[in-house]
C-alpha cells in the first residue's frame, strides 16, 4: 500500500528538516507518494499569499500532511499560516507528547506525558476590542461541544495508546462559567470511560508546580487552548526543549504533523538544525496511519542514535549536521526488522 501524504517543507530550517524526516520515514519500508506543496515567505513574494489554495486543497484530498515550520511575516497584514490551517481544516486537537530521551540532559530521566490542547476556541478565538483609549477586552469562548470533543479525543488517545489516566486542567475556581463548563464537559465524557481510564482534574497553577516537581504523577493532560499552549511548552522544557518536541494538529477529516518549534531563520541553509522534533512528528503520523510498528522503529532508532552519544545534533551538545543525523537514524531504522 502507498500512503499519499501532503508534504509542506515550509521555510527557514523547514526544508532541511523535512528532507531528513522523509529519509527516515522511507527507511521503514513503507511506500509514500509525497504531494509536495509550498507555503511561506517565498510564496508570499511569488504569488502574493503565504498559503496558496493548492496547500489546503492537497490536505483536503490526502487527509494527512507532514509540515515544516513556516515564518509568520510580521506587520504585513497576513494571518499566521499555522493558525489559518488549523481553522480552515478544523484541526481541533493539538497533540504534544513529551517523553524523555536518554542522552538529552534534563532535570528528569523518565518523563512521559501527553498534552492534548483544544485548538479552536478559548481566548484564541481572536475576539478582542479596545474599550476607549486605555482599556481592551478579549473574549474567552468555551462551548460544551468543543470541550466534550477534545476530552473525548484525550480519552480515546488514552485507550488506543495504553495510557491509564486523563487529567483535566482548568481554572474553574475563578472562571466558574467558562472553565466551569470545560470541567463539567470533561466530567461528562469521563463517566463514559469509568473503570477503563482514570480521571482527575487540577487547577492550572497547581498543575504547573506539580509538573515541575513530580511529572511522574501525570499521564494524559487535556486543556483549553491557552493553558494548553503554556503547559505544553513547560512539558517540552522538561524533556529537552524545542529541538525534541513533536506535535500534531488533528481534526475529523485531516491531520497535520509538525514540530512545535518555528523556522529558526538564523540556522536556515546551514545544515545545523536538529530534525528530531519533525522526525518524532513523522512517527506520530505513522501511528495516525495505523503503522504502529513502523512508528515504534523510528522512535527507537532515534533514541538509540542519540543515546549512544556519537551522532548528536548541535543543540543537544553534539556536532552532527541535519542531513547526517537524518541519515544515521534512517540507517538504524532500515536495520531493524519489521515485526509485521
Ligand atoms: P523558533 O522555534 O524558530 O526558534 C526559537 C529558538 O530555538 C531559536 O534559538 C532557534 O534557533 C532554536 N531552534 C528552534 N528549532 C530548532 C531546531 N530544530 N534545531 C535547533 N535549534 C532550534 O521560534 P521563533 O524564533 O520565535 O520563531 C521564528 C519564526 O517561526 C517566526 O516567524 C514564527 O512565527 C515562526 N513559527 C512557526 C511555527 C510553525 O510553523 N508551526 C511555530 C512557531 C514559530
Amino acid at each position: 500500500m502507498t500512503y499519499t501524504v501532503t508534504l509542506i517543507p515550509g521555510d527557514g530550517i523547514g526544508p532541511e528538516l523535512a528532507a531528513a524526516t522523509v529519509t527516515v520515514l522511507e527507511a521503514t519500508g513503507l511506500q509514500f507518494d509525497w504531494q509536495r506543496v509550498e507555503a511561506g515567505e517565498a510564496q508570499l513574494k511569488l504569488v502574493g499569499t503565504p498559503l496558496p489554495d493548492a496547500v489546503l486543497d492537497s490536505i483536503r484530498s490526502t487527509g494527512v500532511a507532514l509540515k515544516g515550520p513556516i515564518t509568520t511575516p510580521v506587520g504585513v497584514g497576513f494571518r499566521s499560516v499555522n493558525v489559518t490551517l488549523r481553522q480552515a481544516l478544523d484541526l481541533y486537537a493539538n497533540l504534544r507528547p513529551a517523553r524523555s530521551i536518554k542522552g538529552v540532559r534534563t532535570r528528569y530521566e523518565d518523563v512521559d506525558l501527553v498534552i492534548v490542547r483544544e485548538n479552536t476556541e478559548d481566548l484564541y478565538a481572536g475576539i478582542e476590542h479596545r474599550v476607549g483609549a486605555d482599556a481592551a477586552e478579549s473574549i474567552k469562548i468555551i462551548t460544551r461541544a468543543a470541550s466534550e470533543r477534545i476530552c473525548r479525543f484525550a480519552f480515546e488517545y488514552a485507550v488506543n495508546n495504553r495510557r491509564h489516566k486523563v487529567t483535566a486542567v482548568h481554572k474553574a475556581n475563578i472562571m466558574k462559567l467558562s472553565d466551569g463548563l470545560f470541567l463539567e464537559s470533561c466530567r461528562t465524557v469521563a463517566a463514559e470511560y469509568e473503570g477503563r481510564i482514570e480521571f482527575e482534574d487540577r487547577i492550572v497553577d497547581n498543575m504547573c508546580m506539580q509538573l515541575v516537581q513530580k511529572p511522574e504523577l501525570y499521564d494524559v493532560l487535556v486543556l483549553p487552548n491557552l493553558y494548553g499552549d503554556i503547559v505544553s511548552d513547560l512539558c517540552a522544557g522538561l524533556v529537552g526543549g524545542l529541538g525534541v518536541a513533536p506535535g500534531a494538529n488533528i481534526g475529523e477529516n485531516a491531520a497535520v504533523f509538525e514540530a512545535v518549534h518555528g523556522s529558526a531563520p538564523k540556522y536556515a541553509g546551514k545544515d545545523i538544525a536538529n530534525p528530531t522534533a519533525l522526525i518524532l512528528s513523522g512517527a506520530l503520523m505513522l501511528r495516525h496511519l495505523g503503522e504502529t510498528d513502523a512508528a515504534e522503529r523510528v522512535e527507537q532508532a532515534l533514541r538509540d542514535v542519540i543515546g549512544e552519544g556519537r551522532t548528536v545534533p548541535r543543540d543537544l551538545g553534539g556536532t552532527t549536521g541535519t542531513r547526517a543525523f537524518g541519515e544515521a537514524v534512517a540507517q538504524r531504522v532500515a536495520a531493524m526488522p519489521a515485526r509485521r
